[in-house]
């Protein structure tokens, strides 16, 4: 449920946002902003900025940013809704009952909740029904009745209309069932998402199942897919959370360490051979929520990946988001080419222990992974990775120690490391993951749309020629239909802050990064942008017409369309030879 925007204007704009952070945080005057140190991360160096005009907040360290609501949200760990709350208290502004939109989406929160445990129930049966090949498929992999039922594993069966009768004979409405994520629409009817596969709940923390991991089970199963993951609901973000946990968080309490594994099936081989205290990732990289999550319950972290290279490199990747949170994890390397569940099979529990024992700080894995002891180059290409990580501790105490060890490892002087660091600090914002550097595919995109946020009364001239669709960043898309449909007077005006009540608020770090970065206007370059935004666009529908043609030869309206869109593209070329254009096409 959302408040009137009018509303949350008034809200907003009584509530200055300097005022509001200055409460929380120590504020500076830099120029016509606001600066301190970040509440978010650790640091001492202020990072964090706060902008009076465009009511916003940013953090340039670790990238948080949003508007007044989003602060509080993220401060307090609050709702939007409480944040909205809050803020009204704050200024003495009664808010409205909204009784009846709040039961809504109250029942439809409900309803998927009781949809997840319904399919469960419906999986759970249909997999301990004594002819099923799913339960015999899991008694050859060693997985007990006890495995089974602790982590609630389910079977779907190879009927695509399963589930769906079985929910519909319960009375869930059509919307909920379209949008909880297990269905796909075809022909305006739903048909199930997983099929013929073992289905592995996924709880939250309280207990609820809130998604679904899949795996498919038959040597003969050639559907590209081996694995197969419920979407995003308004139940389930997957950033934040663990699969395991809910079952294996006392074991982790109680033992004060935990081990990260990558898929469902190596938690529950582990868990079979008495390693309760293991948790793992849901098949995604591991994410900075994640991290905080598991870091609740214990900071000692063992990360047990497959061995072959891209568990290696998913592991190095780890190792920088558990540092970022001031963890470091210990890491175990298993024989080549071997994940945990088949190292335990061949080799049993004992050998296992002796692995984990034998685990490595991040530092000796890069130098192991790395190959760093083969010749110069390698190694100095691992220290490189190393310094890397080194650079993102926080505390200088544990920095220092560090560094000795690191200069031991790899023979060489702690100086110089400490050298290396310095140039490091010396280079403009850099990447938050070093081994993620790859140009963005939307940096064009960006700049436009930067360029309207920045001067929304110079490009409006521009909004009826430009499509939504010549977009492809979902975000970007809805940032500029907010421009184009001209519904809130604030926004085009080149209000900042009003623009994040539109978006879910785990956006409102993108979209802050993108109002904080403001750029000059030139009519000419915007509209080389566009031109060649427009170009882009044209290519694609011009392939996808190719494409239509090449199976439907006689289609003269298609082949006329596609005359015209090249006709277009020639003529926009014609207009446009300057470099930008042609640099944007390449
Ligand atoms: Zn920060």
């Amino acid at each position: 449920m959302r408040y009137d925007q009018t509303l949350l204007e008034d809200i907003r704009s009584a509530n200055s946002i300097v005022d509001v952070v200055g409460e929380y945080v120590p504020l500076k005057r830099s120029g016509a902003n606001y600066t301190a140190p970040c509440p978010f991360h650790n640091e001492t160096k202020p990072s964090f900025m706060v902008s009076p005009r465009l009511q916003i907040f940013k953090c340039f360290g670790c990238g948080k940013g949003g508007n007044v609501f989003t602060f509080l949200m993220e401060y307090e760990k609050i709702t939007f809704n409480e944040a909205v709350k809050k803020l009204a208290d704050r200024i003495g502004i009664k808010l409205p009952v909204y009784q009846e939109q709040s039961k809504e989406e109250k029942s439809l929160y409900n309803s998927l909740y009781g949809i997840y445990e319904s399919a469960l129930r419906y999986y759970q049966n249909n997999l301990i029904d004594k002819d099923s090949d799913g339960l015999a498929y899991l008694k050859a992999r060693n997985i007990s009745d006890k495995d089974i039922k602790t982590f609630q594993l389910g079977l779907a069966l190879k009927t695509q209309s399963g589930l769906h009768g079985y929910l519909a004979k319960k009375g869930f409405s059509k919307e909920a069932l379209a949008k909880c994520g297990l269905f796909t629409s075809s022909n305006g009817g739903l048909r199930d998402k997983f099929f013929d596969r073992i289905m592995f709940p996924v709880y939250s923390s309280d207990g609820k199942v809130i998604a679904f991991g899949s795996r498919i089970y038959k040597d003969s199963d050639d559907r590209g897919a081996k694995y197969l993951n419920s979407p995003e609901s308004p139940i389930y973000q997957k950033r934040k959370h663990l699969y395991g946990l809910y079952q294996t968080k006392e074991s982790i309490i109680k033992s004060d360490s935990a081990i990260l594994v990558e898929g469902n099936i190596d938690l529950i081989a582990l868990w079979h051979h008495g390693f309760t205290n293991v948790v793992a990732s849901l098949g995604t990289a591991l994410t900075e929520e994640q991290v905080k999550l598991l870091s609740r319950y214990t900071k000692n972290i063992y990360i047990l990946y497959d061995s072959d290279s891209a568990g290696k490199e998913a592991a190095a990747r780890a190792i920088s988001t558990f540092i970022t949170q001031s963890i470091f994890p210990k890491l175990i390397t298993l024989p080549p080419n071997t994940d945990p569940d088949d190292f335990l099979e061949d080799h049993g529990t004992s050998a296992l222990r002796d692995y984990i024992d034998d685990a490595k700080t991040f530092y000796s894995f890069i130098y192991e992974i790395r190959n760093a002891g083969k010749n110069l180059d390698s190694k100095r290409r691992a220290l490189t990775e190393v310094i890397s990580f080194l650079d993102q501790i926080v505390s200088p105490v544990q920095k220092e120690l560090y560094v000795q060890e690191c200069a031991n490892l790899f023979g060489v002087s702690e100086t110089n490391i400490f050298r290396a660091l310095q140039a490091l600090k010396k280079k403009s914002w850099k990447p938050k993951d070093p081994l993620n550097l790859h140009v963005d595919p939307y940096h064009e995109e960006k700049d436009i749309i930067q360029l309207i946020l920045s001067h929304p009364e110079q490009c409006a001239d521009y909004f009826d020629d430009i499509e939504v669709d010549y977009f492809t960043h979902p975000l970007i898309r809805k940032l500029f239909k907010l421009f184009k449909t001209k519904e809130n007077p604030d926004i085009l005006a080149g209000k900042g802050a009003p623009l994040l009540d539109y978006f879910d608020p785990k956006d409102s770090d993108f979209i802050s990064d993108l109002l904080f970065n403001e750029q000059p206007f030139s009519r000419n370059d915007f509209e080389k942008m566009l031109i060649g935004l427009q170009l882009r666009k044209l290519n694609v529908d011009l392939n996808t017409l190719n494409e239509y043609i090449i199976k439907h030869p006689d289609n003269e309206e298609k082949i006329q369309e596609k005359k015209a869109i090249k006709h277009k593209i020639n003529q926009l070329k014609k207009d446009f030879k300057g470099g930008t254009v042609k640099k944007l096409l390449s």
